[in-house]
């Protein structure tokens, strides 16, 4: 009977094929959304272990961060960056649920969550999260959230004004642009907490800054950062 399954298997992938959403190679019976090589290859930062590391450093003298981390390098033709162009472009939002489970995991055996009370994942603009159907940072924020415990707040920090497509600005417009689009929606529920602010990619910096200097305005709150990827430094 098992013969016959994996029979019918194997004509439903040659009908069907399953790829692999970071290098595009057929997926093996148990293998879903990524590879077994890939998801072994795929540079991990070990940021997490290490205070002090250049994401931390990236935000100095800008925000105060407590802690700062990202799961791997944002490089051009990387796997990472080519999961996280099929969870955003795509819609493939298994891929960041996955990738968010997966780091969360990490983040939680060593220790790294510990005194974290919550997380609040990088608002997007209400119109683009219509036109995309969903925020990424929000999805991988469910995955970090199923590993570790850790409550998703998606309420408590919003967006409020529009800013243009970042990727086609320039590095000096992407540090200007976002200043004071930030706003605090829920500070009952950020007072006195920690929280963990979620991201894809980190690239310059500029939105978690944005994010940190308007959360930091509630008495009490903390915050630390984690996202998939960052952008060379
Ligand atoms: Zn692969």
């Amino acid at each position: 009977m098992s013969y016959l399954y994996d029979l019918w298997d194997d004509f439903i992938s040659l009908l069907f094929p399953r790829l692999c959403y970071a290098c595009g190679n057929h997926l093996g019976r148990n293998e879903n959304l990524i590879c077994t090589e890939c998801y072994i290859l795929i540079p991990r930062t070990g940021y997490h272990l290490q205070s002090d590391n250049p994401v931390e450093k990236l935000f100095w003298g800008r925000c105060r961060i407590e802690k700062a981390a990202a799961f791997s390098f944002y490089n051009r033709g990387s796997r990472i960056r080519n999961l996280i162009h099929n969870l955003k472009y795509k819609g493939i939002r298994d891929i960041g649920y996955e990738l968010g489970r997966i780091y969360g995991l990490t983040l939680k055996d060593s220790g790294f969550i510990n005194d974290l009370d919550a997380i609040i994942p990088v608002p997007l603009h209400p119109s683009k999260e219509r036109v995309r159907g969903f925020n990424q940072s929000d999805i991988i924020s469910q995955g970090i959230s199923d590993a570790t415990g850790l409550p998703v707040n998606s309420s408590a920090l919003s967006r409020i004004t529009v800013s243009a497509t970042q990727t086609k600005k320039s590095r000096y417009d992407r540090w200007t642009n976002v200043e004071g689009i930030f706003s605090v929606t829920d500070p009952g529920y950020l007072k006195g907490k920690h929280v963990l602010l979620v991201d894809d990619v980190i690239t310059t910096g500029s939105t978690i800054e944005s994010c940190t200097n308007e959360l930091v305005k509630t008495e009490g709150v903390r915050v630390s950062v984690a996202a998939l990827a960052v952008a060379p430094l």
